[in-house]
């Protein structure tokens, strides 16, 4: 499976597991900043573990600003470390 899958799929487990949590907590009570905050956080834990197999960096790596680096949710096809194609299956990778 391509890195480029893996996020995809990791995406939609997160969002599924995340509105759960969200709507229950709803349910019991009004307040869900807390939840939400914590669904971030786990969230962005299980998506900086996908890497580009060329050069190691997440696939959540946005690039510099001001020589700072960015991580988000947002997923390119190609690595923004070092330009790979993200979609591309390994020979070794099985
Ligand atoms: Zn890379």
């Amino acid at each position: 499976m391509t890195a480029y899958k893996k996020f995809l799929l990791t995406w939609l487990v997160i969002m599924v597991i995340g509105f759960l949590i969200i709507f229950s907590f709803l349910y019991v009570s009004d307040q869900f900043v807390l939840p939400f905050l914590l669904f971030i956080f786990i969230s962005q834990i299980f998506l900086s573990k996908i890497i580009c197999p060329n050069c190691g960096a997440p696939v959540t790596y946005q690039g510099k600003i001001a020589g700072t680096r960015i991580y988000g949710g947002f997923l390119h096809r190609k690595c923004r470390a070092c330009e790979w194609d993200l979609n591309k299956d390994l020979s070794g990778d099985r």
